[in-house]
């Protein structure tokens, strides 16, 4: 078996023995509303978002209804999430141009998903990944680890201009469950390949190249 094949059974498989349940996995959401979800787990906890972004989507399902909410209410609702006036801002930027240039409906390409105020690299591809199911890759920094490290390549450079990396992710992006594929990279990389890996219990570590030069092809602790 290649090693990209390798790779992607174990994340698929460390998917279907590991996956963290989440409402918005559980669930089946508009474009607009898996957006919203990925603004709020930029920089906060998924489990934190887990227990308060259910009544806030629903609630907000469209760009009309969060563009016609007072910003103090906003403010109220993502405050238990340790948010406040930027992610309130950023959350009226984000209806207000939707209502005005997609007629209030995410648009169904990249590019233009990109070009929404506040929505970078990543949360464009969340967002056309799970929200309009296309096959494309999700990296962040969780998964770009991992990739780094068991492909060894080098993930210092700002992802948007990591060409090698980015190759590399699209290689590996199976065609069939890609979605799945893209949660399991994700869990990894939350669970087991942290900044300190957790390499003992990886399903990767036979084939990595970080494990093996840091601890000698045996198998960390
Ligand atoms: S073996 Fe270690 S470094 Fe390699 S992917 Fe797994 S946790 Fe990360």
């Amino acid at each position: 078996m290649n090693k990209n094949q390798y790779f992607r059974d174990r994340i698929k498989k460390f998917y279907d023995n590991n996956q963290r349940d989440f409402f918005w996995r559980r669930e089946k959401l508009s474009p607009f509303q898996v957006l919203i979800t990925e603004l709020f787990l930029k920089k906060t906890r998924a489990e934190t978002v887990d227990q308060r972004i259910e009544p806030f989507v629903k609630r907000y399902n469209t760009a009309g209804k969060l563009c016609k909410e007072q910003r103090g209410r906003i403010l109220r609702k993502i405050s238990p999430l340790g948010l406040g006036n930027q992610r309130t801002t950023a959350l009226k930027k984000i209806a207000g141009f939707v209502h005005e240039n997609f007629e209030g409906r995410i648009p169904n390409r990249l590019p233009e998903i990109e070009g929404i105020p506040h929505v970078g690299l990543y949360i464009a591809n969340a967002t056309f990944c799970f929200g309009f199911n296309k096959r494309v890759p999700i990296l962040d920094v969780n998964s770009s680890r991992i990739i780094s490290r068991f492909f060894d390549i080098d993930a210092r450079k700002d992802l948007r201009d990591n060409k090698a990396l980015q190759l590399k992710a699209g290689e590996l992006l199976p065609r069939k469950s890609f979605k799945e594929y893209n949660w399991g990279l994700l869990d990894l990389g939350a669970l087991v390949c942290k900044t300190r890996p957790l390499c003992g219990k990886c399903p990767l570590r036979k084939g990595c190249g970080y494990c093996s030069r840091y601890h000698h092809g045996k198998e960390a602790l």
